[in-house]
């Protein structure tokens, strides 16, 4: 990823955007998500970025990435090393966007992508009760959806699971833990082989290698890791450890498009098929992610939906469409997903302007 070289003014906007349905992260719950918006514009071209940390899932805080965004740009957009790894994100693909919109191509393709659409997935989360899972889970595969992932936990995962497959038998269906079995009781865990899941994704703590390898060593269904995967150097450990049969990488997670494009690299080069999950991106941030999601090695669906989703009010002019379970990415230049402004004005919370970063 290359920086621009003429100077960029920049603009840096908080939004509000309501969920249509709250969002559960832990302890956390959270109806609407709030997300900083970067713009930077030179010699009429311009670039979008978002970062939008959610609350009881990010390590970093919104107002740690607003400190560290108008540190960065109040110094010329020199950023430092460290910083928020979603901030960092969020720079990163607006300069991104302005190089390949500088350049007149469609940011996916200045990223090295290769395929025009993306397929997605949808999660289904725990706080819905068991009794309404399957129809939830047959709702989204009649919208088209490519993959259904349901969040589980210790002691609510076999259940559901063979629910959701009694009423889809041949539906991609994968489970997401997010590190909550425990390790010394890996049997809730391995009993979810039999239901031929696409993979189980971050059964264990991030940290904890040795455990997945373990599990993956015993059980046909792939292993995926998602939080365990913060920088490159995580997905060669992870790989080498035999800990991994799939990566979810997230730019936001991994400090921007160009670490998580490396992560994609190694893994390719292993022969782990890897796909990029959601952080409840707004229509703009998805384009960055959809963006990453166009790699060759991203042979798995992506968890980045449709606008109707999780908005009744998307940033974007255009929304973003699902069409046979596949987002298409703009033939424009750049990342094609500036937002409209009068949405935009709806969700504006502050702004601030920089000149000459
Ligand atoms: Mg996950």
């Amino acid at each position: 990823m290359t920086s621009p070289t003429p100077p960029a003014d920049a603009l840096l906007v908080e939004a509000v955007l309501p969920l249509r349905r709250p969002h559960r992260s832990g302890a956390s719950e959270v109806r609407d998500h709030r997300v900083l918006l970067l713009r930077l514009t030179a010699r009429g071209a311009e670039g979008w970025g978002e970062c939008g940390p959610i609350p009881g899932y990010s390590r970093e805080t919104l107002e740690e990435c607003r400190a560290w965004l108008r540190s960065s740009l109040a110094a010329g957009g020199a950023a430092a090393g460290g910083g928020p790894p979603s901030a960092r994100h969020a720079l990163e693909a607006a300069r991104a966007d302005l190089a390949a919109a500088a350049a007149g191509r469609p940011l996916w393709r200045h990223l090295g992508g290769s395929r025009p659409r993306v397929a997605v997935g949808a999660v289904l989360g725990l706080g819905i009760a068991l009794p309404g899972l399957p129809a939830a889970a047959e709702a989204l595969a009649a919208e088209g959806y490519r993959r259904i992932k349901l969040k589980v936990a210790p002691g609510r995962s076999v259940d559901r699971v063979r629910a959701v497959r009694d009423a889809l038998p041949h539906h991609d269906l994968a489970v997401d833990a997010n590190g909550k079995f425990d390790p010394a009781d890996p049997a809730e865990a391995a009993a979810l082989d039999r239901f031929g899941l696409s993979f189980i994704e971050q059964p264990f703590a991030a940290g904890d290698l040795g455990a997945h390898a373990r599990l993956a060593a015993a059980i046909d269904t792939p292993v995926c890791l998602d939080e365990s995967i913060a920088s490159p150097e995580d997905a060669v450990r992870a790989l080498a450890a035999g800990a991994a049969g799939a990566l979810n990488l997230k730019p936001a997670r991994m400090g921007g498009l160009a670490a998580a494009a490396a992560a994609h690299d190694v893994a390719v080069a292993a022969g782990v098929p890897v796909w990029c999950g959601g952080m409840l991106e707004s229509g703009v941030g998805k384009a960055a992610a959809l963006a990453l999601a166009s790699l060759p090695g991203m042979t798995l669906p992506a968890d980045l939906p449709p606008s109707s989703r999780h908005y009744a009010d998307d940033l974007t002019a255009v929304p973003w469409l699902m069409v046979d379970g596949h987002l298409a990415l703009p033939e424009v230049p750049g990342a094609g997903a500036a937002p409209d402004p009068a949405a935009l004005e709806r969700h504006t919370v502050s702004v601030e302007s920089f000149s000459g970063t």
